[in-house]
């Protein structure tokens, strides 16, 4: 887990002035965290530390793309994120994340954020992502189902034997 050592923010330093930090997280960082829905991306991220009564607000921005795979077609696309969001943290006896609010030990009071900053980041992806027109493998595939099925043949048994008896007598024709 030393690749994401750099994610350990202190709260104890944010006492007094505000405490700011950066990361580009890449896919190193995608693949340390291990999460499911993003394994690639680029993101440039900020986050500020400030106390707020007794409590502190750590409010990340962050910018970039994630690489995920397309709705329609499953290849991967790249998906822009730009988003600000903050998480709250107290700190109490022992650790607890609430959602909400995250407890830090006073014993202690360093998190590292590097899962809260991937869900943050994965809580960006819409609902419905997929590639432009253009470059999506899929839409010349859904196209070309559309058209079979306009043109799905209406069997009438009537017509079967006719058919086959004037190609019968074509054949008949042209081999003459
Ligand atoms: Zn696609």
């Amino acid at each position: 887990m030393g690749t994401l050592d750099s994610y350990i923010v202190s709260l104890l330093g944010a006492t007094g002035d505000n405490v700011s930090y950066q990361w580009h997280v890449g896919d190193d960082f995608f693949s340390a965290v291990g999460g499911t829905e993003i394994q690639e991306g680029s993101l440039d991220v900020t986050l500020r530390v400030r106390e707020t009564s007794g409590a502190y607000a750590l409010d990340f921005s962050f910018e970039g793309t994630v690489r995920i795979p397309c709705d329609r077609c499953l290849e991967p696309m790249d998906q822009p994120i730009a988003a600000s969001r903050s998480l709250r943290v107290k700190l109490g006896d022992e650790y607890a994340d609430d959602g909400d609010l995250i407890t830090v030990p006073r014993t202690e009071p360093t998190l590292n954020v590097a899962w809260n900053l991937y869900e943050l980041i994965a809580l960006e992806i819409p609902l419905r992502h997929v590639h432009p027109q253009a470059q999506c493998s899929a839409w010349s595939a859904s196209s070309e189902e559309e058209a079979t099925e306009d043109a799905s043949p209406r069997e009438d048994s009537d017509e079967t034997p006719t058919d086959s008896r004037w190609n019968a007598l074509k054949k008949l024709i042209n081999n003459k």
